[in-house]
């Protein structure tokens, strides 16, 4: 007796297809799994057995083959225990044969015959709905995210008895009163932020640009605060973001429960001592890391001299690439990661240059501590910001500050003209300008023009740098509704480099 259904593998963040066949024959009992499976999915035999056990159905004393192809696609997790169980019942006649090829199923099994959720489930409808398959079964508590395919059927289920009464009498377990998905927390807010303006405005150009940003500066000066609150005032994530965003946390396994749709950008912010590969995306199967975690949204590094030479390291081709490949021996994996980055640290080791009256680090101390940030990460930081020291009174006293949603107007307003400029050429930020096409968007007045020469030589710029500074200054221009650059605008991107030789960094 023969039987097949459809599962999905995720592979980097796309699932394929896997069918999972079983043959029940005569000879002696047995239990035997081909197909490149790993331990987990191997011990999925005893969760399948016992789980069909508890549910009054014995295995029959035959010998049962399962396979799971294509062979060439390495397969690991519990994802595919409800499929094995499904076969396993349609070649033993307890659900009919007829209706398994138009469904996929996903789950993993515990041993009292309960459905537990999985990883990747919303890519997988999506797969299953490429495929023109009908159905597809998932972990009730997965079932809203699979719900957010349309053209698909997700049927979410909680225990094989369920299973079962779906396949012989087509009945949908209720779908229970879910919750209303979480009334997000109010979101930290601009306005909690008072002083600190230069910091502030540099978190503005930041977002209206895409441009990566370091903020230097004392304990206490607020930079985690204002790190916080970049989500706030970035525009919110389109239809197809969101999809995007959620698409990785299902399958990092992340997605909160009862959230159908992740519909804010990511904030993820790894502690210094993150490993590589927590950084990157790790595992024999990689899932994804944190610099993925934070597609389309922020990667914020506080203490980032703290960090591992080799995690910093990693950050490199994705800031170029937008996107991160982990290779291991059977495959090639490619993640996104096209985040914004947001970096902050303390000037010197002991936190309080260039405040000499407290600072007791030697010169040579400072260079090293700065010295940690290597070139060509530094290459790829747009604006460089200090974050003066203030009092606890200045933080308390004063007027508010502006709040998010008016800052994040001012960005959009910038972005918009920045769609308008780049139409057709599938550029979106400032930030992304290749160099050979820097002199075509970044036009300057004559007056900006000979500042940037002179700038160009006093600093001893290299091409990359003075790229980078045109960049700003557009982001800049564009912030202040202007078709070319302008002294004033020239200005303000050149300060945002002055760290450069204060720190000589
Ligand atoms: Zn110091």
């Amino acid at each position: 007796m023969y039987n097949r259904i459809y599962s999905a593998a995720i592979l980097g963040i796309e699932a394929v297809p896997v069918t999972v066949e079983a043959d029940i024959g005569p000879g002696l009992p047995g239990f035997t799994m081909v197909g490149f499976i790993t331990s987990k999915v191997r011990e999925a035999e005893e969760r399948v057995k016992t789980a069909l056990k508890n549910t009054d159905i014995p295995l029959p004393a035959k010998r049962i083959t399962i396979n799971l192809s294509p062979a060439d696609i390495r397969k690991d997790g519990s994802r595919y225990d409800l499929a094995i169980a499904c076969v396993i019942l349609a070649a033993t006649g307890v659900i009919p044969s007829e209706t398994l090829p138009d469904v996929m199923v996903l789950g993993e099994l515990g041993l009292n015959g309960e459905i537990r959720p999985v990883p990747g489930v919303l890519p997988s409808v999506i797969l299953a709905r490429k495929m023109g398959l009908r159905t597809c079964i998932v972990p009730k508590s997965n079932r809203r995210e699979g719900s957010v395919v349309t053209g698909i059927r997700a049927v979410g289920v909680s225990t094989v008895g369920e299973l079962i009464r779906f396949f012989t009498e087509g009945v949908i377990p209720e779908e229970g009163t879910e919750e209303p998905e979480d009334a997000e927390n109010e979101a930290a807010d601009f306005r909690d932020i008072r002083g600190q303006e230069t910091v502030k405005r540099a978190a503005l150009i930041a977002v209206a640009g895409f441009h990566n940003l370091l903020m230097v500066g004392p304990p206490g000066a607020g930079k985690t605060m204002i790190a916080r609150r970049i989500p706030s005032i970035l525009p919110p994530p389109s239809p197809e973001e969101c999809l995007a965003i959620t698409r990785i946390y299902s399958i990092a396994g992340l997605l909160p429960q009862g959230v159908s749709l992740i519909r804010k950008r990511p904030f993820r912010a790894p502690h210094h001592t993150v490993s590589p590969q927590a950084l990157a995306g790790g595992g024999l199967v990689p899932t994804p890391g944190e610099i993925t975690l934070a597609h389309r949204g922020v990667l914020f590094l506080d203490e980032i001299a703290e960090f591992s030479r080799r995690s910093l390291e990693i950050l490199r081709q994705p800031l170029e690439d937008r996107e991160i490949v982990i290779a291991r021996t059977q495959a090639t994996y490619t993640f996104p990661a096209d985040f914004l980055l947001v970096a902050a640290m303390n000037p010197c080791p002991c936190g309080y240059y260039p405040d000499t009256s407290r600072c007791r680090c030697s010169p040579q101390m400072i260079g090293q501590y700065l010295g940690r940030l290597s070139r060509p990460l530094l290459d790829r930081i747009d604006l460089c910001t200090e974050a003066a020291a203030v009092s606890y009174d200045d933080l308390r006293k004063g007027e508010e500050g502006e709040d998010s949603a008016s800052i994040r107007r001012k960005a959009g307003a910038a972005l918009e003209r920045q769609k308008m400029r780049f139409e057709g050429n599938g550029l979106l930020f400032n930030a992304r300008i290749p160099a050979s096409e820097v002199s075509r968007y970044c036009e300057t007045t004559p007056e900006a023009e000979r500042f940037l020469r002179c700038v160009f030589s006093k600093m001893s710029l290299t091409a990359r740098g003075y790229h980078r500074i045109l960049k700003v200054a557009r982001t800049v221009a564009d912030l202040d509704g202007a078709e070319r650059i302008a002294l004033a605008h020239a200005e303000e991107a050149v300060f945002y480099r002055s760290l450069d030789s204060k720190y000589r960094i």
